[in-house]
């Protein structure tokens, strides 16, 4: 009998046996090949979330091969290999419509709402495949590689809205997986300078491979390190991409006039707020954004980057484990001992 990651409740996830889903006429049955371990699920093993309704598989960057297909599906065949956008837009609503899907009033997720790729099966819902989530991986592409399409969609959402340019600096706080996408894909912009800065001395080590200049911001003053850098400007484009109000607050002195700083890491909800000093938005004519995961359209331009060779896929993949050792890979994730873990169910 197939297997599935199941999360019972928080805390509590089992492999269990699990029947092959039935599909209707307009759903896709695939057959997960990869799903990488991302932050979110170790967010969600510990505290759930406010969509999810237990029991859930979860898991949402994966890729995988169709193995079944609805009567009235006609774009996708047998023996297909694909990525599933995991953010899935409604197609109907005020932003839907405008082209900000990402925004989707109505966005449902795979791994929330749905099951995800903890799991050799997995249904691909109607609403998924209408909208364009159902993404063909690029001859060339192994699945595992492909999983990442995910992330680096959302890295790209977030570049395009801090608006990045050739010839900026980029300063990028957080040396995580997502740091280095950040750092890469700001090299492939034409970026001139790419920094990248955390406490933890074993991630900056991990991340040597992007080339970024790399700082440990706990042994080293962040702001005179890029005002050396910059002869005093700072960053046009500030990334951070961590999940603290120390960082966010301290990204406003560290941003040049008319720059932009993004706050892409979340705060947890029970402490959302930073103090920052807005005066600097003011004088310097700089602003700050937010990023929200992404739209379909960016992880089919997220696959068409990482089939063209641009970003070093192989030095985010740690390792590769399968679904039974799930909680091992949760924890190792965890104690950011490793880039990326991809589970091969
Ligand atoms: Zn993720
Ligand atoms: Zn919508």
């Amino acid at each position: 009998m197939p297997k599935a990651a199941l999360l019972v409740n928080i805390e509590d996830l089992k492999i269990v046996d699990r029947e092959i889903p039935q599909i209707g006429k307009n759903e896709i049955l695939l057959r997960v090949k990869a799903c990488a371990i991302c932050g979110t699920d170790i967010k969600v093993f510990h505290h759930g979330h406010k969509h999810i309704v237990f029991p859930r598989v979860t898991g949402h960057e994966l890729s995988g091969v169709i193995e079944k297909i609805g009567e009235d599906i006609k774009k996708y065949k047998v023996g297909d290999r694909v990525t599933v956008a995991p953010a899935i837009p409604c197609g109907e609503c005020y932003y839907c419509r405008r082209g900000w899907q990402s925004m989707c009033d109505n966005l449902k997720t795979i791994g929330y709402q749905f099951d995800g790729g903890f799991a050799e099966y997995m249904v691909i819902p109607e609403v998924a495949i209408r909208n364009g989530c159902v993404n063909i991986i690029p001859d060339g592409l192994s699945f595992d590689e492909a999983a990442l399409a995910e992330p680096l969609a959302c890295v790209i959402n977030g570049q395009q809205l801090s608006r990045v340019e050739m010839g900026d600096t980029v300063l990028i706080v957080g040396a995580g997986p997502i740091g280095c996408l950040h750092a890469e894909l700001a090299k492939n912009i034409g970026a001139s300078k790419v920094i990248l800065a955390d406490v933890v001395q074993n991630r900056l080590d991990m991340a040597s491979f992007t080339g970024a200049i790399r700082v440990n911001s706990k042994q080293t003053d962040l702001k005179k390190f890029v005002a050396d850098l910059t002869d005093g400007r700072m960053a046009d484009r500030v990334i951070v991409a961590v999940g603290t109000s120390d960082a966010q607050e301290q990204s406003l002195e560290l941003v040049a006039k008319r720059g932009s700083i993004n706050f892409f890491g979340g705060l947890p909800k029970e402490s959302p707020f930073s103090k920052i000093n807005t005066n600097t938005l003011h004088y310097g004519e700089s602003f700050i954004t937010g990023t929200h995961g992404s739209s379909p359209l960016h992880n089919k331009l997220a696959l068409d980057f990482l089939s063209a060779g641009r970003f070093q896929i192989d030095k985010y993949i740690s390792k590769k484990i399968p679904l039974e050792q799930i909680l091992e890979g949760l924890r190792e994730v965890e104690e950011k001992k490793v880039v990326k873990i991809i589970v091969n169910p």
